[in-house]
Order: structure tokens, then sequence, then C-alpha cells
């Protein structure tokens, strides 16, 4: 076996990946012609690459390190438990301490009579848990039929054939053989891009009984369960009008519809509160909830389910279950991660410190003529890019051609800030402090001025029409 290591020339790392390496979400052709970034180590809210770059993590990787990068505790609770069961499974009537301590950690956190967890190893899988879950929990009450879900367009549940089913996105539907039957997708709350006219209010509301309007097309005896994330997150950063979620709540408690939060980015802080859920002033049947959960150090999501659903899937054996559910070192490392959260009063820190020093770096960029609004929900945040800021107007170019641009402006100027289509989104590790949010800012800018210049120079300040 041979041995790789951080201190081989970046050329060569990237030959060794390019050969072997398959890259989700990639034209991997492109990416090797390219060569990709080989991030070394990271500390706080800045990586390394191998060629002694320091990045700024404006997107705390995938929207998980919450807790910042390097963080000792979190590997030698790891190591610890290691040595002391690395694994044992959930199935054969066998349990663990990590297990049961996270599951009543989960418990106690989760608004509501949500009490009861179900663990998986990533958010598609927890996701996947969701579906068949409101599917046998309607099939056990004597209504087999109650078994079609409602979600919305450009919405991300995971990737897998459930999760991505469930999810919004046309460009996943369009490869292997997705959606599932039985998943339907209403219209997103992205007032921004599609209100039109309306106020916010109006639109937000409309949206919400799009809900109501596609029950009654399917008949609400055939809906188990409506599903969406408090904050849309892969879908751009689209937070909903304040009229959505209650009207979305109403909705589903009128027909008897389960109402599931994908927590997997709004959960652990992200939205300011413990969960989306409690931003928006919902209680939900069941939450799903990963990525934060264990600040991304280990992979490890839930279903977090209300007492009413448990009880009826708790008296049947439900056929269902991952090797690494409720994995003790997965466990043990998320339950480091909610105790240091603890410690560090992190809610107050994101509340009184890092989310309005992170508005006024939004605000003050709002100047800038590329930028059409700013939204924020906490510590995750959208820059929607524009080329006429009092229409709201879209880019004459195909979506998403301006907002790669902006991308490659940011990554040059050692900014990881992610878009999506023509928005840029935002969602850095929540221990940032104001000093680092300036030095988000500072870059932020650089890069929009320079893809301003970009579009002028190849006259792609048009509109659509
Ligand atoms: C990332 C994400 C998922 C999928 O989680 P994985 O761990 O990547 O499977 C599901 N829902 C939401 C809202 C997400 O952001």
């Amino acid at each position: 076996m041979s041995t790789i290591s951080n201190h081989l020339p970046t050329a060569e790392l990237q030959a060794l990946d390019a050969a072997h390496h398959m890259h989700p979400f990639t034209t991997n052709d492109d990416l090797t012609a390219k060569g990709v970034r080989v991030i070394a180590r990271a500390k706080g809210v800045y990586l390394t690459d191998t060629d002694g770059n320091e990045i700024l993590d404006a997107m705390a990787g995938l929207w998980c390190v919450n807790l910042g990068y390097g963080r000792p505790e979190m590997g030698q609770v790891a190591a610890r438990q290691m040595n002391e069961l690395p694994y044992y499974n959930t199935f054969f009537q066998t349990t663990h301490v990590p297990g049961i301590a996270l599951a009543k950690e989960l418990a106690d956190l989760a608004p509501g009579d949500l009490n009861h967890v179900f663990f998986a190893g990533s958010g598609s899988e927890a996701n996947d848990t969701n579906l068949r879950m409101v599917r046998t929990y309607w099939a056990e009450l004597g209504k087999p039929e109650k078994s079609h879900v409602i979600s919305r367009k450009n919405a991300y549940h995971g990737s897998s054939m459930g999760s991505g089913s469930l999810g919004g996105m046309t460009y996943i539907h369009e490869q292997g053989g997705m959606p599932i039957p039985g998943i339907h997708h209403i219209g997103q709350p992205d007032w921004w891009s599609e209100g039109g006219d309306m106020t916010r209010e109006d639109f937000g509301l409309a949206r919400a009984r799009e809900l109501e309007e596609k029950i009654l097309e399917l008949g609400a005896e055939n809906v188990a369960a409506f599903i969406g994330e408090p904050v849309q997150g892969a879908g751009g950063v689209i937070i909903p009008p304040s009229t959505y979620w209650p009207e979305i709540q109403r909705i589903c408690r009128k027909h008897d519809v389960l109402l599931i939060a994908d927590e997997v980015i709004c959960g652990f802080g992200r939205t300011g509160n413990w969960f989306g859920a409690q931003t928006f002033d919902i209680i939900p049947d069941i939450m799903t909830v990963a990525k934060g959960l264990s600040s991304g150090y280990a992979p490890i999501g839930a279903s977090i389910v209300n007492d009413k659903v448990a009880k009826v899937i708790n008296a049947c054996e439900f056929s269902h279950g991952y090797t690494y559910s409720g994995h003790p070192v997965c466990a043990a490392v998320a339950l480091e991660n909610l105790r240091i959260m603890h410690e560090e009063n992190m809610l107050d820190h994101i509340r009184n410190v890092a989310a309005p020093a992170l508005q006024n770096a939004l605000s003050a960029l709002e100047d800038h003529p590329l930028v059409g609004e700013t939204a924020r929900s906490g510590m995750m945040a959208s820059i929607a890019l524009t080329p006429h800021k009092e229409s709201r107007a879209a880019f004459a170019s195909p979506k998403g051609d301006v907002g790669y641009m902006c991308r490659e402006h940011c990554f040059a100027n050692n900014l990881v800030m992610r878009h999506v289509g023509d928005r840029m989104v935002i969602s850095p590790p929540l221990v940032i402090t104001p000093e680092e949010i300036e030095v988000f800012a500072t870059r932020a800018r650089k890069a929009l001025d320079a893809t301003y210049a970009d579009l002028k120079d190849k006259d792609m300040l048009k509109a659509a029409s």
C-alpha cells in the first residue's frame, strides 16, 4: 500500500484524485481539466489548501461545521468511544449509552411532544425513513391509501431515491428514474423570483394555499404528509414570508396531513433557535436532522417523531433501519457537539453577536450595483444578484452563469461562498466572530466588484425580457 500525504505536490494529488475519485454533484472531466483544490487542514472558520492558501469558509463545509474546525474535544470524545465501544447495533434487542443519551437529549431539545428518535447515517437516510414511516403510520391505522406526500419545487431533501424524489430539483429528477410515484411538488415561497406584484405576505399565503389545492385535488384521504425545509437551504436560502408557515400548519391540521419539517440545515441554531420550526412558530409531527447535529465531525442523522406517530409505529414492527443507526461513535460526537453548544451559549452568541454582525455586513453590501436583495434568518443568508434592482429582474444569460462567475471570484479571493442559480448563499460556522465577518465582507465585496467588471466586459449586464 502506498502512502498519500498532504506533503505530496498538489499536482500529484490532483492527478491521483482525477484518476480514482468520483466527486458528487460534479462533472468530473471538467474538474480534472481545471484541477481540484486539495484541502489539507482547517481551524476555526479557515481552510488551508495544499498550496498554503487560507480560505474563509462562509459555508461551514456543506452547512454543517457549526462549531468550526479543529475542536480538540470532539476528537477526544471520538477516540474514547472508539476504544470503549466502537460499534454495536440497535436492531437485536440491544442498545448502548451514547444512543440512549443522544435520543434523550434530542427529545429534550425538540419542541412540543417530539419525544422519540429514529437514527440514520445522514439527512437523506432520515428522509427515506420519514417517507416509509408516514406511510406505515397511516397503513397501521387502516388507511393504506393515505400514502401521497406533498413537497415543494426547488426543495432539497437529499439525493437517494426516496429523499431525492421528495426534493424538488428537476436536474436531480432527470437522472435515475425519479421522482418515485406518489410524490407531488407545489410552488416554493420565493417572493423575490416569483412574487410578481404581490406583497410578500399575500404571496406567502398564496403559496401555502397551493398545499390545500393539492390536497383537495388528490383527496385528503390519500395524502399522508407534507414536507418542507423551514428555510430552503440548497434551493438558495429562500426565507418564506411570515404568513407562510402558520398557514401550512393550519392546512395540515385541517386535513389530517402529517407535517414534516426538514431541519437538516435549520436545526441546531442555524436560524437563531434550536430549530427552524421555533423560528417560524410551528410544531411539526416529525423533524429531520443531520448536518449540524454533529457539526459534520461524524456522519449522523435522525428523525425526531412526536408521541402521536411514535405510538403507532412503536406498536408494529417497523421493518426499517440502517447498520449505522445510532452509531455509538457518531452519537458520542453529536452529544459532545451539543454539550459545547450549551457550554458556550451558542444561541446567545448567534442572536447577540454573530447575526447582528452578519446583518451589518449584508446591509453594507446592498449598495452594490449587482446586489438585489439580501435575506437572512439567523446565520443563513443569501444575496440575490440582479442586473436591475427595481424590477427584481433576472439576467438574460442562462440562470446560474452569473452566480458561477461570482463564486469563482470568491474562490480567487480566498472565500467560499456558494451560488444557487444567481443567488449567493452564506452559512458560516456559528462560532464566527465579528472580526471574521469583516474579513468575509471585504472579500465578498472584492468578488462582487470583480464579477461586475467581468459582466461589463462580456456585455452580460442585461436583464432577461
Ligand atoms: C443536506 C440536506 C439533506 C441531505 O442530507 P445528507 O446528509 O447529505 O444526506 C436533507 N435535507 C436538507 C434540508 C439538506 O440540506
